[in-house]
């Protein structure tokens, strides 16, 4: 059995080649839209790589044809890539890319090699299911492949435990845990810091509150309840998703470390509390290192 179902992705809209342009930029490539719209073949872009030689540096542009046949689990045929020359011509491309999601089938692949063979197109390449099964599969791609197929995603979440038990970071209106929806797209988490109206001579910005909220609705709810008739009001909303990465995790615990240690800037004891078990349960997440392989407990690092 395959480990990724690229069913998930939907045939129908752009979803397939958004998943072909993310894919390819983290491989490396410049992807340029093209500036026609051909009417069959909508889903065309150009992927840009630089060529470098010891006398020349020059780009080369593929055009990428991406085509999504696996909920039908059928070969790319011949019939399904028509005009590859012209299409070439028109993007100003220099050799052809097919984004697939199963198979080519042997005479697409074979009428490709005759392009080739005679000199036509400069070069091809076919990255089909098993191709980008094998990259989807490495650490580097593990964020595209959480956002592209959620049914992995579910069954991947290598979370590093920091405490005995696993920390939600639940919406604080609705309770829906936006942790775990990090893996998902639908990471729509925000996290709002509310702060005390200054005194006249007060210099003191102080923190007074933190919440995290589904952006919206539970957001708004939740700042009227903090905020409607009292002095506090919300000062920073930052995306979960954003809290995500390794970098910016780094630099929003170091820039907390930096903050707490001025006089201008304090937390409550409450608001701090808050934002420490943000910060542990947030780690569970960016600490972690995706294998592949699904995990059957999670894994245990130590935080002190
Ligand atoms: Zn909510």
């Amino acid at each position: 059995m395959n480990l990724f179902d690229f069913s998930e992705i939907p045939v129908e809209g752009e979803r397939w080649v958004r998943f072909a342009k993310e894919f390819l930029q983290h491989f490396g490539f410049h992807i340029e839209t093209l500036p026609y719209r051909d009417t069959e073949n909508v889903f065309d872009f150009c992927a840009v790589e630089q060529v470098s030689g010891k006398f020349n540096y020059h780009p080369f542009r593929w055009l990428v044809s991406c085509r999504h046949k696996a909920i039908t689990r059928t070969a790319v045929k011949e019939g399904d890539e028509t005009n590859i020359l012209e299409r070439l011509l028109h993007s100003k491309a220099d050799g052809f890319i097919g984004f697939y999601s199963t198979t080519v089938s042997p005479p697409l692949e074979s009428h490709l090699t005759e392009l080739k063979n005679k000199l036509l197109i400069k070069d091809y390449r076919i990255l089909d299911a098993k191709f980008l099964e094998t990259y989807l599969e490495t650490p580097g791609f593990a964020r595209i492949a959480f956002r592209y197929f959620p049914n992995y995603a579910q069954t991947h979440q290598a979370l590093h435990l920091i405490e005995d038990d696993y920390l939600p970071i639940l919406c604080e209106h609705c309770r829906k845990d936006l942790l775990k929806l990090l893996f998902t797209e639908d990471h729509e988490g925000v996290v709002v810091r509310l702060r005390r109206q200054k005194e006249v001579h007060e210099e003191t910005t102080v923190i007074t509150n933190i919440y995290v909220a589904c952006k919206g609705d539970c957001d708004a709810e939740l700042q009227t309840k903090y905020c409607n008739g009292t002095n506090q009001h919300a000062v920073s909303w930052t995306h979960l998703s954003d809290l995500a990465s390794s970098s910016t995790f780094l630099d929003w615990t170091l820039s907390l470390l930096q903050k707490i240690g001025t006089d201008e800037f304090t937390y409550t004891t409450s608001a701090l509390e808050k934002e420490l078990y943000l910060l542990k349960a947030l780690s569970q997440y960016t600490l972690r290192e995706p294998t592949g392989k699904k995990l059957t407990s999670p894994q245990k690092t130590t935080f002190s």
